[in-house]
C-alpha cells in the first residue's frame, strides 16, 4: 500500500490494527491505585465519570509494573482535547502538531492525549472513509527516508497502541476496572526483560530515528535487553540521526545522561554507533585516545553523575556537557597556543569554536553554554592562588562546579593531583589557615601583566599538558 505522500504503511495495515487485546485482570498484575498519584487518579476519575475511556499509558504503566516510581503519569482517552477541557477547569490545550490537554495541579501536570492513529490511517482518510475524530485533523506526512513529519490523526485505542514505540510502552491500565489491555505483547516482553519495537524495526526507526536512542536509554536505565530483531538494524540506520533537529536531540541527551544510568547508556550508545551523532567532536577525541585522556574523563564524569542522582543530589547539564566537549576545547586551545595565542584567549576562542560546531548537532541553550564557558575558563585560574586570588576565585558563582571539574581532570590523570588537593584543603580550613596556605605557595614566577602579544605557552602551573 502506498499513498500520495509516498509513505509505506507496514505494520499499520488494518488487519493488525484490529488486533484483540489481551486483558490482564487486576489480580494478575502488580499495579494498585495506591501506586498512582492522587492527581492522576483525579483525572482518570473525571474522564471516567464524564463517560469517556480513561487509561493510564506509557512509561508510568511500564514503571509501575517494574516496581519503579514513574516520572510522570500520562492518560489516554477517546475524549477530544476540547472535550477534556470541558471536564477540567484547570486544563490547558497545548501543541500545534498534536493537540494535548494538560491538567494542572500546582507543579504536577497530568498529560491527557486523545487516541492517535498510526501513519497508516492516511489510507482510510484518502479513501474518503474518514471517522468523525479524524476529519478536522491533518493527515500524516513522511519524507523520502520514511521520517514522519506530521502525525496528528485521531484514532481508536488499538490504533493508539500500535503507533507507540516499544511493546513495553503500550500497556493500558483501565481506570474503569483496574485491568491492563495489551495489544502488542508488552506484558510478556516486560516479564522477559525485552525491549521490542512494535512492527517492522527498520520502518519504525526510519519513521522516527530517535526511537533508536530511546531503545538504548530504556535498556540501560531499566536493565532490560533490546530484542535481537529490534537491535539488528540500529547500526546501519544510525546515520538517520544526523537529520533529527538539533533541539530534539538536546532534549534526548538530557534524558539519556540524567536518567541515573549515564555510564552504561554512554557505552551502549558508542557500541551502537549512535554517540557520534550526538557528540561528534567527543567521538573524535575518544577515537584518538591520546594517552588515557579524555577516554577516562567522560566515563568518570558519567559515573559521578549516576552516583549524584542515586544520592538525590542535584546535577546540571552544563557540567556533563563541559566534560563531553573538554577534550575538543583543549585540543583547539593547544593549537591556538602553538600558533602564539595566550592561554586565556586561546581557551576563549576554542570554547566558542567547539560550542559553535556542537550546536549543529545538539542545540545547547545559552544558559548552559554560558556555564560551560565559565567552568572552562576557571580551569586556568585555579593555578594562580597568590595574594587575594584564591579568595576571589572561591566567591565565583561557578566555583563549586569548576572545582569538581578540576578534580575530575585530576582523577583522570590529565593534571597533577596537587592542585586539586590544595583546593580541597583550602575549602575545609578556617581563614587563618587559608592565609597560611597561600603564604606557603611558591612565589608567582614574574608578575602577570596584560601583554599585547605572547610568543609561547606559559607553563608555570606544574600541569602536565596545558596550563589550564
Ligand atoms: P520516561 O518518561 O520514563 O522517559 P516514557 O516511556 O514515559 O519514558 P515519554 O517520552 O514520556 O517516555 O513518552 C510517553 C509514551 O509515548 C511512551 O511510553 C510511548 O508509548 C510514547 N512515545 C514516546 N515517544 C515516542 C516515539 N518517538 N514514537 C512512538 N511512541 C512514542
Ligand atoms: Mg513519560
Amino acid at each position: 500500500m502506498s499513498d500520495s505522500t509516498g509513505f509505506e504503511p507496514n505494520i499499520l495495515s488494518k488487519s493488525v490494527i484490529k488486533v484483540q487485546a489481551s486483558i490482564i485482570k487486576a489480580t494478575a498484575h502488580p499495579i494498585s491505585r495506591g501506586d498512582i498519584s492522587d492527581h492522576a487518579l483525579k483525572v482518570l476519575a473525571g474522564l471516567h465519570d464524564a463517560g469517556y475511556d480513561s487509561y493510564l499509558v506509557g512509561g508510568c504503566v511500564r514503571d509501575l509494573m517494574l516496581g519503579r516510581e514513574p516520572k510522570d503519569f500520562d492518560v489516554a482517552t477517546n475524549a477530544l482535547p476540547e472535550e477534556v477541557r470541558r471536564v477540567f477547569k484547570n486544563c490547558r490545550l497545548i501543541g500545534r502538531r498534536f493537540r494535548l490537554a494538560h491538567v494542572y495541579f500546582g507543579r504536577e501536570i497530568i498529560e491527557v492525549a486523545t487516541y492517535r492513529a498510526p501513519p497508516g490511517k492516511i489510507d482510510e482518510t484518502a479513501s474518503g472513509n474518514k471517522s468523525d475524530k479524524t476529519k478536522d485533523s491533518e493527515v500524516h506526512l513522511a519524507d523520502d527516508s520514511g521520517r514522519i513529519l506530521r502525525d496528528n490523526v485521531y484514532g481508536t485505542l488499538e490504533e493508539d497502541a500500535v503507533r507507540r514505540d516499544f511493546t513495553i510502552n503500550a500497556l493500558y491500565y483501565n481506570y474503569a476496572n483496574d485491568e491492563i489491555s495489551d495489544f502488542v505483547g508488552g506484558f510478556d516482553d516486560l516479564k522477559n526483560g525485552l525491549i521490542k519495537i512494535i512492527g517492522d524495526p527498520e520502518t519504525r526507526y526510519r519513521e522516527d530515528p530517535v526511537r533508536m536512542l530511546r531503545a538504548i536509554r530504556f535498556a540501560a536505565k531499566l536493565g532490560l535487553k533490546i530484542d535481537p530483531k529490534s537491535e539488528a538494524p540500529i547500526k546501519a540506520l544510525s546515520v538517520l540521526l544526523a537529520d533529527v533537529p538539533a533541539a530534539r536531540k538536546f532534549e534526548e541527551v538530557l534524558k539519556l545522561f540524567h536518567g541515573g544510568a549515564a555510564l552504561s547508556t554512554f557505552e551502549a550508545l558508542r557500541h551502537a554507533d549512535l554517540f557520534q551523532y550526538l557528540f561528534p567532536q567527543a567521538e573524535l577525541c575518544l577515537a584518538k585516545e591520546v594517552g588515557h585522556f579524555p577516554a577516562v574523563l567522560i566515563p568518570l564524569a558519567l559515573r559521578n553523575t549516576d552516583n549524584r542522582i542515586a544520592e538525590g543530589k542535584p546535577v546540571t547539564p552544563a557540567f556533563l556537557l563541559a566534560v563531553m566537549l573538554w577534550g575538543s576545547a583543549l585540543e583547539e586551545a593547544q593549537r591556538l597556543v602553538a600558533g602564539g595565542a595566550n592561554q586565556q584567549d586561546a581557551l576563549r576562542s576554542a570554547a566558542a569554536h567547539v560550542l559553535r560546531k556542537q550546536s549543529q548537532h545538539t542545540s545547547i541553550p545559552k544558559r548552559f553554554t554560558g556555564m560551560m564557558r565559565e567552568m572552562w575558563m576557571m580551569q586556568s585560574r585555579f593555578a594562580f592562588r597568590n595574594g587575594q586570588r584564591a579568595f576571589r576565585l572561591m566567591e565565583h558563582q561557578r566555583f563549586r562546579a569548576a572545582y569538581d571539574f578540576l578534580c575530575l581532570r585530576s582523577e583522570s590523570g590529565e593534571i597533577d593531583d596537587e592542585l586539586c588537593r590544595w583546593w580541597t584543603l583550602f575549602q575545609e580550613v578556617d581563614i587563618e589557615e587559608r592565609k597560611e596556605m597561600i603564604s606557603k605557595l611558591p612565589p608567582v614566577p614574574g608578575r602577570r601583566r596584560k601583554r599585547k602579544k605572547r610568543t609561547g605557552p606559559n607553563n608555570n602551573s606544574g600541569e602536565k599538558n596545558f596550563n589550564v
